[in-house]
């Protein structure tokens, strides 16, 4: 078993999730079996309790793990499936810390960092590995060198490369090259400084990977090889990329990234088939076709916080050789400027998961331009729940119709609370959470689609479609196209008669990936393209 550990330097958001991710899909592609694992030294139990603004999209597991969206990266570059053991917080570290020390494991002794924090954190490397039976493991730092709370990860990987022995691990250093445009110049000193912070504590690099906007030269490549210690090939240059986050795979074989780290393991090999990959590029590249969809939710200021959402709806794009342009629009401003001006000439609309009740009429009001207008409609989680309200109001004439979520007295709740979440009073963890079976109704839209009549979805919400409603709904031409094995969860709803009016209780932009787009992705972007031939609402 090999183990190959991620950390970054100089500043974060240098995609060491990406890396990682891009490094996964090459050793994938040259014939082994990877596991992926995070590890973030914040003191959260899990990110399901930071707000977006905090902490991006919060990415579930099909055990309803609540997990940081790099997890998200890992499982659309990969085949891996991954579970709570693919991620680690400082947070479950010292709460089993701290429960062992209640129960009296540690027989007395003085409960330190180091060895028993350390411990526990390279038990859930071996725990991974046994489980995964992953030839190769992939473990990424979160955080960057220097940080105090990255401190106990860093000394149990050193300890855990000690132990594993030489030619069983290798080091990867993500690191940023800034380019002064007084100077006109790359500089290499954060690089060298972060990587003298990593040998204080006693951890050596054996490859670099640069982050910078201009290409390094040979000078360059040579100067940080000889100030981080690293051969001058293993110093990776990884430029911004043109198109797409998946070029980087591709980026990283050209730099012979892959090759250098199996040479470090010792493994032997062919090298990576992505024939595959390039195809997906190309498409990405230059489509034949382009369609303009809108997403609309409450957190579109934020880069990532609908990350597998954007992702997801590029795959369904790949799977029709169709460039997706996203085009974001904050609820808040259909509310005041109506929806006309914000989503005349798009061909499709999502309406992706939220909390709260800021923004509520907005998406109301754009649910309803979507079936009004003909204009494809893809509801995730929330988007569901609004389409449900927007239909009581509007087509059944409920006109108090609510979720208790915004609007606890309704009389005409038609998403609710299950009598189970009522009692509920802690935050973490208490969701619907995770992957449930889904049956889907014969001869409906969703059905086609899947191409089966199950389903296994990802869930995060707490508020459920109200039964008390069912047949009203169905009297008003709703149609419940799937709903869970006992028949009491509503999960998809579509209306006939709409190009495609459909929406779902759990969040498919989970299941997706660049070469296994996710058939109701794929079938929403085939439905905006069809629309695209129309001519736009
Ligand atoms: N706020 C809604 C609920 O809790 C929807 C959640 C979501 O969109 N993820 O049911």
């Amino acid at each position: 078993m090999k183990f190959i550990f991620i950390t970054g330097g100089v500043i974060s958001s240098l995609g060491k999730g990406l890396t990682a991710a891009a490094l996964g899909t090459l050793l994938e592609n040259r014939g082994h079996k990877v596991a992926i694992q995070k590890f973030d030294p914040y003191l959260n139990v899990d990110p399901g309790t930071m707000s977006p603004y905090q902490h991006g999209e919060v990415y579930v597991l099909d055990d309803g793990a609540e997990t940081d969206l790099d997890l998200g990266h890992y499982e659309r570059f990969t085949n891996t499936k991954l579970s709570r053991l693919n991620s680690l917080t400082s947070g479950q570290v010292y709460q089993t810390v701290l429960n062992n020390e209640r129960e009296g494991v540690y027989l007395g002794k003085t409960v330190q960092v180091i060895p028993h924090v350390t411990d526990e954190i390279k038990r859930r490397i071996h725990v991974l590995a046994a489980e995964s039976r992953a030839d190769i493991v992939i473990t990424e730092v979160g955080g960057t060198t220097g940080d105090i709370e990255g401190l106990p990860f860093l000394e149990a990987i050193r300890e855990f490369a000690l132990e594993a022995g030489v030619g069983n691990t290798c080091f990867i250093h993500v690191t940023y090259v800034p380019y002064i445009k007084a100077a006109g110049e790359l500089k290499t000193k954060p690089t060298q400084q972060s990587v003298a912070k990593l040998r204080e504590i006693g951890l050596s690099p054996q490859l670099m990977v640069c982050r910078c906007e201009k290409p390094l030269d040979k000078e360059l490549r040579q100067k940080i090889s000889l100030f981080c210690s690293v051969p001058v090939e293993a110093v990776i240059e990884v430029k911004d990329v043109d198109h797409s986050i998946y070029e980087l795979p591709l980026v990283l074989q050209r730099e012979q990234a892959d090759e250098l780290v199996c040479r470090v393991l010792h493994l032997d090999g062919p090298p990576a088939k992505m024939g595959h990959w390039q195809e997906i590029i190309r498409k990405l590249i230059a489509p034949q076709f382009r369609v303009r969809i809108g997403v609309v939710g409450k957190y579109i200021g934020l880069q990532d916080a609908y990350k597998s959402v954007y992702e997801a709806l590029i795959h369904g794009g790949i799977g029709n050789d169709c460039g997706v342009e996203i085009v974001r629009i904050d609820a808040e401003e259909i509310e005041k400027e109506g929806p006309e001006k914000k989503l005349g000439g798009l061909h499709g609309i999502c309406i992706p998961g939220g909390f709260g009740e800021r923004g509520i009429e907005g998406l109301i009001k754009t649910a309803q331009f979507a079936r009004e207008n003909k204009v494809p409609y893809f509801g995730l989680c929330l988007g569901m729940q609004i389409a449900t309200i927007e239909f009581a109001r509007h087509v059944l004439k409920m006109e108090k119709a609510h979720s208790t979520e915004f609007h606890p007295e309704t009389t005409q709740a038609v998403i609710a609370l299950l009598d189970a979440q009522r009692k509920v009073t802690k935050k973490g963890g208490t969701m619907r959470l995770g992957a449930q079976p889904c049956q889907l109704q014969v001869g409906s839209l969703a059905a086609k689609l899947y191409g089966a009549f199950m389903a296994n979805e990802r869930h995060r919400h707490r508020f459920e479609f109200n039964n008390a409603f069912r047949e009203k709904f169905e009297k008003g031409g709703l149609v419940f196209s799937g709903l869970s094995p006992d028949g009491k969860l509503v999960e998809v709803i579509e209306l006939p008669g709409h190009p495609f009016y459909l929406a779902s209780q759990f969040h498919p932009e989970f299941l997706s990936k660049p070469h296994q787009p996710h058939p109701l992705f794929k079938g929403f972007i085939a439905a905006a393209l069809q629309q695209s031939r129309v001519g736009p609402a």
